[in-house]
């Protein structure tokens, strides 16, 4: 590589080293791939996808013949009886909030085995602040069981946890905790125990950042739903905004109905000029969470190799694209985010600064710069200040770009004596 950046020579060679020894995992990455490569190609060819699928669709939106040929595509890639795929979606949490509302009846009850979920859902299921129309609002009732000590579900105790639940819910990425990455197989071992006690049980699942990380998806382990974000993992970095819902058709109905509303559902909401690039998005997906997973890769095992605890640790099978580095000190956060937003395409003259974020406890920092406003599957780095001084890395849209943006991040450590070779 031709040192264009000025990098530390022993920062370069490091970084060689990390490549060299991170071969067989960029190996396992490529064919994860080219299989989801294949799911992606073989689904746009069986339902004819044609330019007319591109062209905007205004008012209504009836026979919204790009709206409509996306989603048989999306049902046909993650084996589902059909899907949801809508720019209306503005984020990953509406998404989720649609699937919740639509499915869960009042008086029912939806637990998540999964611990804790993701923070911005816990004002929709009512666990933080009352009265705004929240699930617990209109007598929709939560309860949770926690992981185990080592971040795994707590199986022994599903059976009882799941009984009487109309949902069960699930989370596969390990989100902002340092807990593993729900597997395809530990998802299966749970709809498995599920269907045992509680066969009419709607297993969901929040699929965000897991998306083509491995060879199966959730619904290929018997989840009803999965979830998702068009800004993270399934857009490609080319979808500009929206979500999408996968599974039993009759849910994804319930779910179309909470969407827009009830008798219409999926007939109406005009795709407007967003078909091409949802469409794009897809095709591009396998691999740019292929470079997403290999600028993690490469980040943990360069800093593992310049002493930091980094996870997944290669023995781990990854179920999401976040790689943890646990730096252990505020100023090598600050550092390092401060090098990721360096070596951004856009925005790369600003510096990150921790700040309170509303809803969390303690100053949070976030490096992005991205071409999509929150993208997390561009290249970001962010973590609340608090022990034990971790930040989490996301995305990367080309493994070029991603390994440039980390070698700035490790560079600007070297720079600020918070790495010693
Ligand atoms: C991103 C994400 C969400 C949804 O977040 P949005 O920012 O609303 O898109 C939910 N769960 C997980 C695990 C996520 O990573």
């Amino acid at each position: 590589m031709r040192n264009t950046f000025d990098f530390d020579e022993r920062l370069l060679q490091a970084a060689a080293a990390a490549e060299k020894a991170a071969a067989e995992e960029f190996a396992e990455i490529d064919r994860i791939s080219q299989h989801g490569t294949a799911k992606v190609l073989r689904a746009f060819q069986s339902n004819r996808v044609s330019a007319a699928c591109f062209a905007g669709a205004n008012g209504y939106g009836y026979d919204d013949i790009g709206r409509d040929t996306l989603d048989r595509v999306w049902a046909d890639v993650f084996h589902t009886e059909d899907a949801l795929v809508r720019h209306h979606f503005v984020s990953g949490t509406h998404a989720l909030s649609t699937a919740l509302f639509g499915v869960l009846r009042p008086g029912d009850r939806m637990v998540s085995v999964t611990g804790a979920p993701y923070d911005t859902l816990e004002e929709v299921i009512g666990i933080r602040g009352t009265g705004c129309g929240s699930l617990a609002d209109f007598g929709v009732r939560y309860s949770q069981l926690d992981l185990t000590e080592d971040g795994t579900p707590d199986f022994e105790a599903i059976p009882e946890a799941v009984k009487d639940a109309r949902v069960v819910y699930l989370q596969r990425s390990r989100g902002y905790s340092l807990r593993p990455a729900l597997s395809v197989a530990d998802i299966a071992k749970i709809v498995g125990i599920t269907r045992q006690v509680n066969p009419e049980a709607v297993v969901m699942v929040d699929n965000c950042y897991g998306e083509f990380v491995d060879y199966d998806e959730p619904t290929d382990a018997g989840a009803d739903l999965i979830i998702g974000s068009l800004i993270k993992n399934p857009g490609g970095g080319i979808a500009e905004t929206g979500g999408y819902i996968a599974g039993k058709a009759k849910l994804v109905e319930q779910c179309a109905y909470r969407l827009t509303c009830v008798g219409m559902g999926k007939e109406v909401g005009c795709s407007l000029n967003q078909s091409r690039s949802m469409y794009m998005g897809l095709f591009f997906a396998p691999e740019v969470v292929a470079n997403a997973r290999k600028t993690g890769v490469f980040a943990a095992t360069l800093f593992r190799m310049l002493g930091f605890e980094c996870l997944p640790v290669p023995s781990q099978k990854a179920g999401d694209i976040i790689t943890v580095l646990v730096l252990r000190n505020p100023a090598a956060m600050e550092a390092f985010c401060a090098g990721i937003q360096a070596g951004s395409p856009v925005d790369s003259y600003v510096t990150p600064e921790a700040w309170d974020m509303p809803g969390y406890e303690s100053k949070v920092i976030m490096a992005a710069g991205a071409f999509t406003g929150g993208a997390s599957i561009e290249l970001s780095a962010d973590g609340p200040m608090r022990e034990p001084y971790a930040v989490y890395l996301q995305g990367g849209l080309t493994y070029g770009s991603g390994k440039l943006g980390v070698l700035q991040a490790a560079q600007t450590m070297l720079e600020r004596g918070l790495i010693r070779f």
